[in-house]
């Protein structure tokens, strides 16, 4: 193993026990389902996740700047930035296009087949910020790649967003309490657990708002911005009306959600919220 994977795998390891040890002692919400039930499908679609992209695609973001960075290639090397403005800019870009891409998985319906399988989740925990499905996954680093090729997005700008995303996803879904002056002094920078808690909500308008995963300032601007859950944070019901039997929080459930039509709702499964009317 090398060295990159052990250190990769031993600050998400690190991460993860704190923002999990942070739930334990102070926790938000009751969890309606508990992590008996969720945890080994979470924790387990993880270890699915990273060993797919570690697999077939190795290195595979910070590889794409460092070839972008030797050849030249890219809208930052054209343009001649300094590596300063291009780190930021890089930054902001990966950022915007991580928040269109989590838009275009909520509107496009197949797509959206792929991405519901996060908000069926019945509870929301540090464990749901690493249940993506694998195809999920694999696509949005495409775009990815794609994004540093065509700008020329620095390696260090990368590593650096790869970084970041890992930790405040993970924050992000922590069901652990805070004082309601730091989530508001927070929200200023970064996608607090109570914002994105209200993405998680069953009702679909509260679904489809707040899609920032780090940065909140792109659902301010484009008018998808909600304060809080109509519920309220301790009403509120989270997951999606498909897939809400138990069952379903099983490894192999969450693998074959995407290409199953729950038998509830089978006239709405194949579209997005946004689009049920
Ligand atoms: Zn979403
Ligand atoms: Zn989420």
């Amino acid at each position: 193993m090398s060295f990159e994977v052990m250190l990769r795998l031993g600050a998400a390891a690190v991460l993860f026990a704190a923002f999990a040890g942070w739930e334990l002692a102070a926790p938000r919400r009751r969890l309606s389902v508990g992590r008996a039930r969720r945890w080994p499908g979470n924790l387990g679609i993880w270890i699915v996740d990273a060993a797919l992209v570690r697999i077939l695609i190795p290195t595979a973001a910070v590889g794409a700047a460092l070839y972008a960075a030797g050849e030249g290639i890219g809208l930052f090397h054209w343009l001649q930035l300094r590596l300063s403005v291009a780190f930021v800019l890089g930054f902001l870009a990966l950022d915007l296009i991580i928040w269109a891409q989590h838009v275009a998985f909520h509107k496009i319906p197949w797509l959206w087949r792929l991405h519901r399988m996060h908000h069926a989740d019945l509870d929301f925990d540090v464990t749901t910020g690493v249940r993506f499905h694998p195809f999920e996954i694999l696509i949005s680093l495409l775009i990815k790649i794609a994004a540093i090729l065509a700008l020329g997005i620095p390696p260090v700008a990368v590593i650096a967003f790869e970084v970041v995303l890992n930790a405040t996803s993970m924050f992000n879904h922590t069901n652990a309490r805070m004082p309601s002056w730091l989530d508001w002094a927070l929200r200023l920078i970064v996608v607090t657990p109570d914002m994105h808690r209200v993405h998680h909500s069953i009702v679909r308008h509260e679904t489809d708002s707040n899609f920032g995963f780090n940065l909140p300032w792109w659902d301010w601007l484009f008018g998808t911005y909600r304060r809080e859950p109509e519920a309220g944070h301790d009403g509120m019901t989270i997951g999606i009306p498909q897939f809400r039997d138990l069952a379903e929080l099983r490894l192999d459930r969450l693998l074959t959600q995407p290409f199953r039509n729950d038998g509830n709702v089978e006239a709405e499964s194949t579209q997005p919220p946004s689009t049920r009317r």
